[in-house]
């Protein structure tokens, strides 16, 4: 069987190393000509971990990885603790570990492990323009004019996916009524007391601070509420000034640290979903990640979902009989899990627009999702 998947991000080079490790041929398209550092981190709770780990990437992994022991949630403007959350236990509670990285790391890790693997899998500057499902396989046309023909087409093309338009679905993406800033700060410099793992949050807008790349680094994302927005991309420069106004109430810490991003950048960006789709296959294309289901950031999960996903359908492919059953299979599977996140993680965005107290926090504590095992678990409804 020879697969083509659609897009070399986290959801595109998971399936790649699940499907390989699993036996099958894949070529990945990455309409990118190089695959850059977007200066961003990411949380990746265990249920993500288990599918790396699964994947052979602990020990890369490890070597920049930031476990915090705790995270606490405060207010915006006093500092005053209001929930703590302690992290260190997972590895135990959930049988993988918590991890904080920045994004680099994590697809350098995973870039480096698919050389090792399927050498010459990852192709860079090849941007799919078009598909064509057939009965038994899928036409792929490329930019620069190719054909290619693939038995099954996994469409890991993210939130702005063209394939999901085109053969799913014509409903564009939606204006969430977020829009977030991102800066990475050294800790060098940056007092001891704020190399810090915390949540400050009220009255529509909220910052999350971490530290990764072996606490050398600490990233922030920074959300506030708008009625309207318009610019496309996750990279538009943000003008200090403007950030510092948005969250000049806030306490005098969370104030210090955005104040000091690496080479005064902070970056921009709205914060979009799509209507719930029912079904993510169409003919031999299938969707995964982003492409199938966006979710907003609020629950931390949205790459932690494209990785499931990815584990999922590898190993529908090799439990079922024909693709069609496959990717009933992954539906079946995927559907309600992936539904039941969406949702909680709308959700959670109107905790922040409130007065911040306990009950803005009720059921933040981790969840059910920690412990899905999607190396393992069940397959089906
Ligand atoms: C503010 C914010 C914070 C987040 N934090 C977390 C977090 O802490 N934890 C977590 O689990 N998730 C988090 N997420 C979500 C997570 O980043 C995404 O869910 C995840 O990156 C989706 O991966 P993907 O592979 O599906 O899509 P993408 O990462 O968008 O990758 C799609 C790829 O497809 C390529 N592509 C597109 N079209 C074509 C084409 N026609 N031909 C070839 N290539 C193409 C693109 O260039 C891109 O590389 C966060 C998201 C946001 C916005």
């Amino acid at each position: 069987m020879k697969i083509a998947i659609v897009g070399g991000g986290i959801g595109g080079l998971a399936t790649a190393l699940a499907m390989t490790q699993a036996g099958i041929k894949v070529t990945v398209h990455e309409r990118s000509a190089q695959l850059v550092d977007q200066g961003a981190g990411i949380t990746l709770a265990p249920n993500a971990t288990r599918v790396l780990y699964h994947l052979g990437l602990g020990p890369a992994l490890e070597e920049t990885a930031v476990t915090p022991p705790q995270t606490e949630y405060r207010h915006y403007r006093t500092g005053a603790v209001i929930m703590r959350m302690m992290i260190k236990d997972f590895r135990a509670l959930y049988g993988a570990p918590y991890l904080r990285l920045h994004r680099w790391d994590l697809q350098h890790a995973m870039i480096t492990r698919l050389a090792q693997i399927a050498p010459v899998a990852l192709r860079l500057g090849s941007h799919v323009e078009n598909l064509e499902s057939h009965s038994d396989n899928v036409t792929l046309t490329l930019a620069n004019g190719r054909i290619e023909t693939a038995d099954i087409v996994v469409a890991a093309d993210g939130i702005r996916s063209a394939i999901r338009e085109t053969l799913f679905h014509p409903a564009p993406p939606v204006f969430s009524g977020f829009v977030a800033w991102r800066g990475l700060v050294d800790t060098a410099d940056l007092p001891q007391h704020l190399h810090e793992s915390a949540v400050a949050f009220g009255h529509g807008r909220h910052i999350n601070r971490y530290l990764v790349r072996r606490g050398e680094l600490l990233n922030f994302v920074a959300i506030a509420h708008r009625d309207q927005w318009e610019a496309e991309g996750w990279n538009i420069p943000a003008p200090m000034d403007e950030f510092l106004a948005e969250f000049a109430s806030f306490d005098e810490g969370t104030r210090t640290i955005i104040s000091r991003p690496v080479r005064g950048q902070v970056f921009k960006w709205g914060l979009f979903g799509r209507p719930w789709l029912e079904q993510w296959s169409s003919g031999r294309v299938v969707l995964l990640g982003d492409a199938a289901h966006p979710m907003l950031p609020f629950l931390g999960q949205g790459a932690a979902n494209a990785l499931e996903d990815a584990m999922i359908l590898t190993r529908c492919l090799t439990a079922a009989a024909t693709p069609e059953k496959a990717f009933t299979l992954y539906q079946q599977t995927r559907g309600p899990k992936v539904r039941g996140a969406t949702e909680q993680a709308a959700r959670r965005g109107d905790r922040y627009l409130g007065e911040p107290n306990a009950d803005s926090l009720k059921g933040n504590e981790p969840g059910a999702e920690y412990a899905y095992d999607a190396v393992s678990g069940p397959l089906g409804g």
